[in-house]
């Protein structure tokens, strides 16, 4: 083998490796939700739009932020369902049918059993200076409040806007499910910077991928 020759074959084998490190970085990566069962349940839809402030209404964006999450999970992964994947709430009567809506989702969450599940909505208010990212959990099942600790410390290094984790038992929905899992209030679409931001692409995926990356660090540890 000539000089030239054997000179590049180092080369392009340096080459190889150099490019071939990432690759194994992000399969690593994807490695630590694999088998991990996770439900996102997109919140309200259909008859109930949710909260409703300049161009948004909660439903809808609810849903895409979900679908988002849905991606970057799976494509992390993790074996995702969602409780709605259309403009539709889950109830099967008319009769209290917020309240059967909310029961069937956390029937939903309990016939699959999830390893996690995540409520996403968004926050309103009559006064437009409230703002901020929240973490909701009920003490029924005991990892959930980690959950809601996690996923608030990662936010906090991410976005400008969180706020503390909050215990709520009294939730109707959330009496009924078994597994571990939170509800998160995005933010407050009757503030205008938080509205400004959650339209933007940018912004939604800044938040889902902060939200998927906390999502695997809880699971590194648990
Ligand atoms: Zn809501």
């Amino acid at each position: 083998m000539s000089k030239s020759i054997y000179k590049l074959l180092i080369i392009s084998c340096f080459f190889l490796l150099c490019i071939s490190i990432p690759k194994v970085t992000a399969i690593v990566k994807k490695l630590d939700l694999i088998s991990k069962v996770i439900i996102l349940d997109a919140g309200h839809g259909g008859v109930d739009a949710g909260a409703q402030s300049g161009n948004i209404v909660e439903k809808e964006l609810n849903l895409v932020l979900t679908k988002k999450l849905e991606k970057e999970l799976t494509s992390r992964g993790a074996i995702v369902y969602l409780t709605r994947e259309g403009d539709n709430d889950l109830s099967t009567t008319t009769v209290n049918r917020k309240r059967n809506d909310l029961y069937n989702r956390a029937k939903f969450i309990n016939d699959i059993s999830p390893n996690m599940y995540i409520s996403l909505h968004l926050n309103s208010t009559t006064s437009s200076s409230w703002k901020g990212l929240q973490v909701f959990y009920t003490t029924k099942n005991k990892n959930s409040k980690q959950i809601a600790e996690t996923i608030t410390d990662h936010l906090k290094k991410k976005i400008s806007n969180v706020r503390e984790i909050k215990q709520d038992n009294t939730y109707y929905m959330y009496k009924f499910i078994k597994s571990p899992g939170v509800l998160i209030e995005a933010g407050f679409i009757s503030n205008p910077g938080e509205n400004y931001a959650l339209r933007s692409e940018d912004y939604q995926n800044l938040l889902i991928n902060s939200i998927a990356d906390a999502i695997e660090i809880y699971f590194q540890n648990n």
